[in-house]
């Protein structure tokens, strides 16, 4: 089940519902804690998830960040294309990676190293560059040689395979590669690049194919988020044609939004003194609310889930916002 955040409720609604792990985005536990106690409520909530056997899982910020997470839903869901991360906090570091491979192998440990992840440029899986050389070695003492005998230096036909490898998969990709590779000693050369990997970061911005004013950019975000009312900050005329977001409380990057040349910041949480800071540098505000801003958590995740055949996954009906308008 998934749901943006639990609480009694969702978790009852759970366990009606033979559910076995919940996915939220807010985090169940947001302040440590230091014991379990089934007298207070927390502790009540963790104690009914581990007798029924409910596992929980919180994504929170890694998700808000992540490549075709909360917040590039929210650009998808109010049909913003081709933006841009607002704040990027994370750059992948990429290595190079060649290996030299007798000519038995060349095919093993090409396929070891591109399922293992390396070799991803863009749309493109397994690439590699293959070149013709000789290698040469002399096994010492206590050596057990694939090839050769100890003590006579050794020249074998080899391919040098170049591949590249993000950082974060490195130690997977040398071990699968030394696993598919024959040599005892395993000859590779890692080198760090200056080419950039993938970034994550906070917020998107996106500049709309055709301009459109303050007033019917809101009256869209109403729309797509199915809201009753928002509160915007700004001349309802003002004209705009590049559009930042923050999904939950952004209202601290107007300034960065204002500077990457948006007119407006779409988030929520937006305080009366962040409001007329935005107002004093010219930028507008769209104040969509935490909850609605969030909420679609619920919808992304599931659409996600669903690619997996073998789970069910349903969305939480328990409406979780605190606050009412009347
Ligand atoms: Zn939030």
């Amino acid at each position: 089940m998934v749901s943006l955040e639990a609480n009694e409720n969702v978790i009852e609604e759970a366990i009606n519902n033979n559910v076995d792990l919940i996915i939220t985005h807010h985090p169940f536990i947001f302040k440590k804690i230091n014991k379990i106690n089934t007298s207070d409520l927390k502790g009540k909530l963790i104690h009914k998830l581990i007798k029924n056997d409910v596992a929980l899982y919180s994504m929170h910020t890694n998700f808000d960040i992540a490549s075709d997470g909360l917040n590039d839903y929210f650009m998808e869901r109010i049909g913003l294309e081709n933006s841009k991360i607002l704040d990027i906090t994370n750059t992948e570091v990429l290595y190079k990676l060649a290996v030299y491979v007798p000519n038995s192998h060349v095919e093993a440990v090409k396929s070891a190293l591109g399922a293992s992840g390396a070799g991803h440029i863009g749309n493109y899986s397994h690439c590699t560059f293959n070149s013709e050389g000789i290698g040469n070695f002399k096994p010492l003492d206590g050596s057990n040689p694939f090839i050769g005998n100890e003590g006579i230096i050794e020249s074998v036909n080899e391919v040098k395979i170049e591949t590249i490898v993000p950082q974060r998969i490195l130690g997977g990709v040398i071990s699968k590669m030394i696993g598919s590779h024959p040599y005892e000693e395993v000859a590779y050369d890692l080198y760090k690049l200056e080419n950039k990997g993938s970034s994550v970061g906070l917020g998107r911005i996106s500049r709309l194919n055709e301009s459109t004013t303050l007033e019917n950019l809101s009256n869209l975000i109403k729309e797509k988020l199915n809201m009753n009312h928002i509160r915007v900050v700004g001349n309802l005329d003002t004209l705009i044609n590049k559009v930042a977001v923050v999904t939950g409380s952004g209202a601290d990057m107007v300034k960065k939004a204002g500077r990457q040349g948006a007119e407006v910041l779409i988030t929520g949480d937006v305080k009366y003194h962040d409001a007329q800071d935005a107002l004093d540098m010219g930028m507008c505000i769209i104040d969509c609310g935490h909850f609605e801003s969030e909420d679609i958590f619920k919808d992304v995740m599931k659409r996600f889930l669903d690619n997996i055949e073998e789970i069910n996954v349903i969305k939480s009906d328990i409406y979780l916002n605190p606050f009412k308008i009347i």
